[in-house]
This record gives C-alpha cells, structure tokens and sequence, in this order.
C-alpha cells in the first residue's frame, strides 16, 4: 500500500498531527486517535435519532445496516435519548419482523465499526509515513502501538523496512511498562508507597492500553 504524504492535505495533516499528539499520551497512538473518532461517529447518530429524522438518509443507512454491533449499540445507549432509542428500535424491529417472517437472516453491518476500519487502514499508513518522516524518535519513546494494532500493521506492511523498528520498539516498550508495572507491586505497601515514580503509577493505565487496546476495537471488524 503506498503511504500518503501529509504535507498537502489539511484533512491528512490533521491525523497526523493527532497522531503524533497522541505519542505523548498512555495510549496506543491508533486507539487513542480511533477512540475520538468513534466518539464523533457515535455522536453523529445521536444527532440523527430524532422523529424527525426517521425518513433521512442517514437513518436509511441505519436500519439497512440492521443496526449497530451490539458493542456500539450499547455505546449509542449512553449517548441517545430514550425518544431517538425508540425511533431507531421501532424501526429496526419493523425490519426485523419482517425478515423473520420470509424466513431470511438477519445481519448487521455496524457503521461505526465500517467507518472505523477504513480510518484504521488510512492511519496505519500515516503512522508508517511519520515514523520515517523524523518523528520515529518520539514514538520510540511513547509507549507505542497495542500489541492489536502492532499485530495488524504487520500484516497491513510485512515486507516494509521501518517493520524492523516497530518490532524493537514493541519489545522495548513491553520492557518499560513491564518494569514499571513489577516496580508499582513491589512498593505497594507503606512506607515504600510514597517512593512510587510516576512511570510506575501510570502502568496499570498503560499496560491495559498495550494489551487490550481500545475496547470494542476487534468486535466486529
Ligand atoms: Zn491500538
Ligand atoms: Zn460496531
């Protein structure tokens, strides 16, 4: 896959400038960008859940798609109100019955989750695209890609040079966290509890973000 240049689009040195922002933060860099986005999906929704709603596109789309993944409805739950839930689910059910009654069956196919994939495929570009464009330093120092999004851009890139780095940088990054997590345990009790460093204080965070990534991430995709 060729890698995009960010210097002439604004839309693509948005990203990556949150990428890059995101290498300063306890989170895999992808999760923390794609959280954000699905935030903003999830909000778009919301925003077309009214009865007004009920005959646009947007809401076509929806109930085409049979819905959300069970990971995103529950998320558009917190999100909606109970009216918009309503007017989606009356809807939705309306389909639903009238598949089970021809016998066929039912599918869905999550718009967020759609959404968030093609974005994925797009950033794993623009992170391999930074990481030879000066910024590899800085991510090296980061706590670095979840051993998800680690696993799929090898497979996205196999063959790609800048691979050999990311595998350093992995096992360097799971040294760090794992020092600092084993640090946290042995000054668990007091007095030795004041001694903790902030690394050390931040492991639980950053261990969880390595090895389970954003949650939800793999649902369905
Ligand atoms: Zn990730
Ligand atoms: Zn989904």
């Amino acid at each position: 896959m060729a890698l995009k240049k960010c210097s002439y689009m604004d839309e693509i040195k948005d990203i990556c400038t949150r990428i890059i922002e995101a290498f300063s933060s306890d989170r895999c860099p992808l999760c923390g960008v794609l959280r954000m986005d699905e935030f903003n999906s999830l909000w778009q929704w919301a925003g077309h859940s009214g009865e007004n709603d009920k005959n646009s596109e947007k809401r076509k789309q929806l109930i085409n798609a049979g819905g959300f993944c069970s990971y995103h409805f529950w998320r558009f739950k917190e999100m909606c109100t109970d009216y918009g839930i309503a007017s989606i689910c009356t809807q939705l059910i309306e389909k639903l019955l009238e598949i089970l009654k021809t016998g066929k069956q039912w599918a869905v196919k999550c718009p967020v989750c759609s959404e968030l994939s093609q974005k994925e495929s797009e950033y794993f570009s623009q992170l391999l695209f930074l990481l030879k464009d000066g910024h590899a330093s800085k991510y090296e120092e980061s706590s670095g890609l979840c051993i998800w999004h680690y696993m799929k851009i090898r497979e996205f890139f196999g063959d790609d040079p800048i691979l050999e780095f990311l595998h350093k940088s992995q096992l360097n990054q799971l040294e760090k966290i794992k020092i600092n997590a084993a640090g946290l345990i042995a000054k668990q009790e007091p007095p030795l509890n004041l001694q903790q460093t902030d690394d050390e204080k931040h492991s639980p965070l950053r261990t969880t973000w390595k090895m389970a990534g954003l949650s939800g991430l793999y649902y369905e995709r």
